[in-house]
């Protein structure tokens, strides 16, 4: 188990600037801006998801806005994740150009998309989005260990988050590790290998075992670590599923069955093939 705090709630992390992020949330990497991302975010949010993540790069930013408002939830229920485009060059500039998008005063949670052109160039104007107001929280995604530690070496605020790719095949060890020392939340994303691992035999036997989806078995694994995790679907049933994960546990064979899986070596990296 983690050994960062939190929430009382058990299905919530408390970040090291003291805000609260809920364990689950619905990603919308690669929904459509429109009817189908007003849908599944909506559907999230009847469903008791109280954490939808999207980003510049993703183009549906309106639609988050709209679903949040159409649901009549208070704006501070719901935990907000966008990310900085890095091919941009000042990420408080961006930032207000998607408060705009999203429709809302401020996001929870503001990260660099990738380290794009070095780690630390972004970070004063992420800074100064977090001055003023325009994020409560703000870090990093696919970044390494060593990126990190740059990023950490400066003065000012250092990041709350890392949100990289994280399952038990792609069992990061080395920077979940480094994360913890440092008092950043690792957060997962692709948890279910963009729908790759789901067919796994040994995510069926536990699956099995416990009389639950491959889905809740990859998910839960996250969670039971402390780790958030941000599945993606569209429909319904399926984010439905997705979130009945805080109504069972694993046992610790399963979880080390499960991390045998791991195909990094317990990397330090955020990626084994980078884009940018
Ligand atoms: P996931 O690992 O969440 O898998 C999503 C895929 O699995 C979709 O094809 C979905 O299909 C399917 N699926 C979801 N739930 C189930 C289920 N219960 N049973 C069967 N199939 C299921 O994919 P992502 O790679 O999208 O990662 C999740 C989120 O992480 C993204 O949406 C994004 O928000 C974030 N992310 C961030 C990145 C970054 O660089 N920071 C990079 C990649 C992702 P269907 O929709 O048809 O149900």
């Amino acid at each position: 188990m983690t050994t960062h705090a939190m929430t009382a709630d058990g299905r919530g992390r408390v970040l090291a600037d003291g805000n609260e992020m809920p364990l689950l949330g619905l990603g919308v990497w690669q929904v459509p801006d429109g009817p189908e991302c007003v849908s599944a975010v909506r559907g999230a949010l009847e469903l008791g998801y109280r954490h939808i993540d999207t980003a510049q790069a993703y183009g549906n930013e309106e639609s988050v806005g709209r679903a949040l408002r159409e649901s009549g939830l208070p704006r501070d229920e719901v935990f907000i994740t966008t990310k900085f485009y890095p091919g941009r060059s000042d990420p408080a500039v961006e930032a207000e150009r998607s408060l705009r998008r999203l429709g809302v005063d401020h996001v929870d949670l503001y990260i660099v998309h990738w380290p794009r052109g070095g780690p630390t160039w972004a970070w004063p104007g992420m800074e100064r989005a977090r001055e003023l107001g325009f994020t409560r929280s703000i870090g990093v995604s696919n970044f390494d260990t060593g990126e990190l530690q740059l990023l950490l070496a400066r003065p000012g605020t250092a990041p709350v988050v890392d949100q990289v790719q994280f399952s038990p095949f792609e069992y990061r060890r080395g920077l979940l590790a480094a994360c913890e020392r440092s008092g950043i939340v690792l957060e997962a994303y692709s948890s279910l290998g963009t729908g790759r691992h789901l067919a796994d035999a040994t995510v069926a036997e536990v699956s099995q075992r416990h009389g639950r989806t491959p889905a809740q078995v990859l998910l839960r694994w996250c969670v039971q670590q402390g780790v958030p995790v941000i599945p993606k679907s569209t429909r319904r049933e399926r984010i439905a599923e997705n979130g009945q994960i805080f109504n069972f546990s694993l046992s610790d064979e399963d979880v080390a069955a499960l991390a045998t899986l791991d195909g990094t070596g317990g990397t330090h990296r955020a990626r084994e093939g980078k884009w940018w």
